[in-house]
Order: C-alpha cells, then structure tokens, then sequence
C-alpha cells in the first residue's frame, strides 16, 4: 500500500487536488485490491475497456497495460491534465471530460467497434458511490454490446445487486440485474484501501451480461414496473402491495391471479422468482390479439 500511498500523495500535491467528496472520490490505494479488480476482469489486447471515474489513473495504468484501448469518461476538469500528463506516452489511452449519465455508450462502442479490432468490451470501475444504481442501470437498460462490468461499490448495494431473486437480500434492482446479468461477488474491501477514507465498507462486483435473458417477456417495461410498485411496499403482502398501487384492478382479480399461478395469496414481493413477476405480468396485462 506504501508505494501507491506515496504516489497518490506526491500527485494530490503536485495538482493542489483535495479529494472533491460530492463527486465521490475516495482514490484507491491498494495494490492487492487494483490487481484483483484488473485480474478478474480477464482483460486481453483484444478489448475495449471503458473506465468510468479514472481520478488520479491509478486504475487505469494497470488497464492501459493489458487492453488494446482505455476510454475513461471523468466528470472533474481538474483530473484532465493529470490525467494527460500521466498517460502521455499511451497511444492506446483516451479521456472524455463528461458526465457518464450524458454520454453516448452505444455510439462510442459502435465507432470503436468499426475502427479497432475490438472483439469485447468491458466497463472496469471504482465508481463515485452517490451514483452507482443510475450508472449500473444506465450500463444495462442500455443494452450496449458489452461482455462484462466489473465495479467496486458500496457493500450493502452490492449485496442487494448480487442477491437471487427470492433471497431474503433482494430487491426491485435485484430482479433488473439478475434479467440482464449474471452477478458474482469478488472481494470485500474495507475503508482502508482508499484515500480518504470512505464512511462505508466496499465490495468489488462482477457482472457478466446474459445474451439471452433468464426469462422471456414481450413487454418488459410492464414487468419492471410490477417488480418496482410490489417493493414500495416491501413490508405488505404482494397482493396488497398489487393492490395498492394498482397493478390489480381490486383484490379478487389479484387472488385469481395468484391462485392460477399456485402462489400463497400471503407471499411477500422478495419471495417470487422472475418467472413469477413475468407470469403475473402476462396474466394482469394480457396481450391483445
Ligand atoms: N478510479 C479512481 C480510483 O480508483 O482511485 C477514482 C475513483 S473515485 C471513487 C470516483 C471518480 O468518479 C472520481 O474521480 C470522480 O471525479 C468521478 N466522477 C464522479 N461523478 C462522475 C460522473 N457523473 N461521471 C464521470 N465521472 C464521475
């Protein structure tokens, strides 16, 4: 830890960088932790790695290393010239002064795609923690062509992104990631590695995106819409949580509903399977033929 330690303090002085705390930045100082996020990440001179939030370049070093191009995409002016500087000699290595949530992923992937021999694309982070669910969600509703995402969050989040449905963890987002990806836990790491200290432990993530999705659903804005207005009331039953917020038109259509589907009509939302949220959504709103 000494070295990057140093390192990071010898740039902050350099730069007269303070660490901005509303951008979330809590630089990471952990050589063991930088190279288990860069190993599990299996980055080969065949991908495209897009990093968000690159800071100081900590990170990114290491992925400047093993992948044919970096894109890093920071929000905070005062990291450009840093960033320039450091990586001057990386003709492989590009910044983007922008906001993640503005950017167009899909536009850049595809100009990439056309111009490199790019055979994967992969979204490596340490991401600034006041944004994480709008970025994971942004990364996946976005359907981009990416094969995985490998992000180091909060660890209470992590935990509910990485639950399985029907776990006593889950979540409406669990349902969402669990639909476009398969979600594995890496590492847990404490406040320790970063500088400063963040308030709340970490956890480092990996998701690897589905090519076809767990189950099928012609509509799925209806299903993740179901999924959200059962856990606004979390600690109600389904059916009064259904009720409630007017995806049943009244508690008899909901009883049936759930009697056709063999499901207790005291469930509780964290206790049905995708199936079961795509099987109430086909039952409550039916197609028309
Ligand atoms: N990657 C560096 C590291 O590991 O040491 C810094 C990680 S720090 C937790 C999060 C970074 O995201 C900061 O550099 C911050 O400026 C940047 N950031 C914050 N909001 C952002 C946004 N909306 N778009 C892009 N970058 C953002």
């Amino acid at each position: 830890m000494e070295n990057i330690l140093q390192e990071t303090k010898f740039i902050m002085d350099k730069y007269h960088i303070k660490a901005n705390k509303s951008l979330g930045q809590n630089f990471l100082i952990s050589e063991e932790v930088i190279k288990t996020i860069v190993d599990c990440s299996n980055i080969t001179k065949e991908d495209l790695v897009i990093e968000i939030g690159p800071g100081l370049g900590t990170l990114t070093k290491d992925l400047l290393e093993k992948a044919s191009k970096v894109i890093c995409i920071e929000l905070d002016k005062k990291m450009v010239n840093i960033l320039k500087d450091r990586f001057l000699l990386y003709k492989n290595f590009e910044l983007l002064n922008q906001d993640i949530l503005q950017v167009d992923l899909k536009n850049i992937i595809q100009q990439e795609k056309s111009k490199n021999q790019i055979k994967k694309v992969k979204v490596v982070a340490n991401l600034p923690y006041y944004i994480t669910t709008p970025i994971i969600m942004k990364l996946l509703e976005e359907e981009l062509e990416l094969d995985t995402i490998t992000v180091m969050i909060q660890k209470e989040v992590a935990n509910r992104l990485i639950a399985i449905p029907g776990d006593k963890e889950a979540g409406g987002i669990t349902y969402s990631v669990y639909y476009y990806a398969e979600a594995e836990a890496i590492i847990e790491v404490p406040k320790d590695s970063f500088l400063p200290e963040p308030e709340v432990t970490s956890k480092v993530i990996k998701l690897k995106i589905r090519k076809e999705p767990p189950v099928k659903i012609e509509r799925k804005e209806i299903l993740f819409r179901i999924i959200k207005c059962a856990f606004m009331q979390r600690r109600k039953t389904l059916l009064n949580a259904l009720v409630n917020t007017k995806v049943f038109i009244n508690k008899e259509q909901g009883e049936q509903i759930l009697k056709k589907l063999n499901l207790p009509i005291t469930i509780r939302p964290e206790n049905l399977s995708l199936q079961d949220y795509a099987n109430i959504t086909k039952l409550a709103f039916p197609l028309k033929s």
